[in-house]
């Protein structure tokens, strides 16, 4: 299994660790080529309008458009405000993959980052530190997204089919359950692909 980790900028690295630690080799995307060999691709946190741009300088649109149906792809804090449908106030690219809308820094500023317990509904997630760093607040679900913890009446943890999302940082503790929720999403959509 090839799990891809958009590298053009932010936490990349971070998430790498915890794909290394749970068993597969971290691959780091920058390329179309690269782009066409991962089955599951991670978007980490960083600066959304930076990777968006970047994104598109790199040329990973069109391969992107190619296999946006099927891939599984799980984006945290910048990486979630890239897969939303909706972002609000602003005219910036996204990957419009979650129906959903976000309002960037709505908690704050740097200064305002936090840590909070975030309980989330699942028990193979648990109870996972949520950290919260210039934090999209996600400010409307569609019906498809489903809601996997909340946090002060806000969904924090979400999915819809193939895409699981974070307003937080699961890269930056040493839980390690979100990231292999999502190894075991890529893992069944790789069984479904194949049956
Ligand atoms: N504030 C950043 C943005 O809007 C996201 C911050 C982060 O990823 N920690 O893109």
């Amino acid at each position: 299994m090839k799990i891809g980790i958009l590298a053009l900028q932010g936490d990349f690295i971070k998430h790498g660790e915890h794909i290394k630690k749970l068993g597969p080799d971290p691959f780091y995307v920058r390329t179309p080529a690269d782009l066409n060999e991962v089955d599951g691709l991670i978007i980490p946190g960083g600066e959304s309008t930076t990777i968006g741009k970047l994104f598109v300088d790199f040329g990973l649109t069109e391969t992107f458009q190619k296999r946006k149906e099927t891939l599984p792809v799980f984006g945290t804090c910048a990486g979630m405000i890239l897969m939303a449908r909706e972002i609000i106030g602003r005219d910036q690219f996204s990957l419009d993959l979650m129906d959903i809308s976000v309002e960037r820094n709505a908690y704050g500023r740097q200064i305002d980052s936090f840590e909070a317990e975030i309980n989330t509904g699942l028990s193979s997630l648990g109870t996972v530190q949520g950290v919260f760093i210039r934090a999209p607040r996600i400010s409307r679900i569609g019906q498809e997204v489903e809601v996997l913890a909340q946090f002060e009446d806000f969904p924090v943890l979400i999915r819809q089919k193939n895409c699981l999302a974070a307003s937080f940082h699961p890269e930056l503790t040493e839980n390690l359950n979100i990231h292999r929720y999502f190894i075991e999403m890529v893992n069944s959509n790789m069984e479904f692909n194949n049956a």
